[in-house]
């Protein structure tokens, strides 16, 4: 088929998430045919440089026989059982043993969902649970950010501080309550970063003495909020956090859904910022996005209280499904054997901060780059020396990432900032292949705009 009738026969029947459709009909979508390492091709031949990991989770690059040669065997011995009828098939033992590995010492029990959605949905279910269990069933409020994302079920979207998913729908769940999101360079308003650090965490603590202690049970945060625009907080943010939650004796949940699996070029964020979470979601990295798989790991407290509560009744048909644990199984292996995230933290992370760090001087258009390891925030001000922002109606990050495809370039655009974030894998010449391309689209970007 063309391009033209790929398009024509995707706007007929296909209803796309998170887009805009009338976009869609007037634009056509981009077909996208083929993957290999850190490069797509479109049906046109052309060749792109993926700068978003699909979204935000092919950690291993593409065209991994390896990981199809898994899956295909996996398929023929058993390509489905239940988790549910007291039994396990080997993939889903052994990823959980090998999930205990590479998770930081204290967690050591995983329950698979098939997203970070479902994961999330159903560690909203098991604090409430755990609050029971521990005989404080009032404490039931959770705390998330603004610009959280914690995924779109209805749990998910009430958890996440997205103002624009709320408006699909309304009335969302009550006893979830938000804080600011730690963002210095939106927020900083002349204090140090050390001083915001503490500033923002100790929002926490406000909100949780508003509410009453005794009716809040967890605090869930992306280690690096990812879809909210890449926010890293300052170095002594997390650890505020930790000593506030063990303070009120509240949960501490990390959606390590984008950070964990080397994106920061540790295992984990919370290896990053050094804490310890009760509960961590994981997804995306953990298949690198092969198959569709998602786990919730618990600290040994939290699982004794699950563990002795009776019937655990909540799961998913396909929980653990056998191919699934199998590829992700194969792909912690690949990460391990090819010591992957030893090189994004040796090589990989110092060349793409410092090329980041020489575009943000060469270009007037960055009001600053910001985020940690292969994960970055490039944020577009109209006049960054004023701090003025571009208005919502110019679209600037969308005419960004509209040129920057046309150079053969995926960025995404977040309101006003492009976030990019690699596969694990992108090699030097990658990066610079990165770097040039971001820069010729943000210098086409500042003439649209008369910069
Ligand atoms: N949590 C975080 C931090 C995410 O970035 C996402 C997705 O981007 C989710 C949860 C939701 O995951 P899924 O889209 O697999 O449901």
């Amino acid at each position: 088929k063309t391009t033209e009738e790929w398009q024509a026969l995707d706007a007929a029947h296909h209803v796309h998430p998170f887009c805009d459709h009338k976009s869609l009909k007037e634009n056509g979508v981009k077909v996208i045919v083929k993957g290999e390492g850190s490069h797509l091709w479109d049906s046109d031949g052309n060749k792109i440089l993926d700068g978003m990991a699909g979204l935000w989770c092919v950690n291993v690059g593409y065209g991994r026989k390896d990981l199809t040669e898994v899956a295909a065997r996996q398929m023929d011995e058993l390509p489905y059982y239940n988790t549910f009828f007291q039994c396990s098939s080997p993939p889903q033992i052994e990823l959980a043993n090998k999930l205990s590995e590479v998770t930081p010492e204290h967690i050591n029990h995983f329950f698979y969902a098939n997203s970070g959605s479902e994961a999330n949905d159903s560690i909203i279910k098991f604090i409430r649970l755990y609050w029971d269990q521990k005989g404080k069933p009032e404490k039931r409020t959770i705390i998330g950010r603004n610009l959280g994302y914690h995924g779109s079920t209805i749990a998910a979207t009430s958890l996440s501080g997205m103002g624009a998913m709320k408006k699909l729908g309304g009335n969302y769940l009550p006893e979830f309550e938000h804080i600011l999101e730690p963002h210095y360079y939106m927020h900083g308003n002349g204090m140090t970063e050390e001083e915001f650090g503490l500033y923002a965490a100790n929002q926490l603590e406000e909100k949780i003495l508003e509410i009453g202690a005794d009716k809040v049970g967890a605090f869930f945060g992306e280690p690096v909020q990812g879809a909210g625009g890449v926010i890293d907080p300052p170095a002594n943010y997390w650890p505020r956090i930790q000593e506030i939650c063990t303070k009120y004796n509240i949960l501490l949940v990390c959606d390590e859904v984008i950070c964990g699996f080397g994106r920061l070029g540790t295992w984990f964020g919370q290896n990053f910022y050094g804490i310890k979470p009760d509960i961590m979601t994981m997804a995306k990295g953990l298949s690198s996005g092969y198959m569709p798989i998602s786990a919730i790991g618990f600290s040994d407290d939290v699982y004794e209280a699950l563990h002795y509560s009776g019937v655990l009744a909540n799961g998913y048909t396909y929980s653990g499904h056998p191919v699934s644990c199998a590829v992700a199984l194969k792909n912690i292996q690949i990460l391990q054997d090819e010591k992957i995230i030893d090189r994004v933290a040796s090589e990989a992370v110092p060349a793409f901060r410092e090329g980041l760090k020489s575009l943000s001087k060469n270009h007037s258009i960055i009001g600053e780059v910001r985020g940690q390891g292969l994960l970055a925030g490039i944020q577009l001000m109209k006049n960054a020396a004023d701090k003025v922002q571009f208005e919502v109606e110019e679209q600037a990050a969308n005419i960004c990432r509209d040129i920057a495809i046309k150079h053969g370039l995926i960025m995404r655009a977040v309101d006003r900032t492009m976030v990019v974030c690699p596969p694990l894998v992108i090699t030097p010449s990658e990066i610079t292949e990165f770097l040039e391309k971001a820069d010729a689209a943000l210098t086409e970007t500042e003439a649209y705009f008369g910069l």
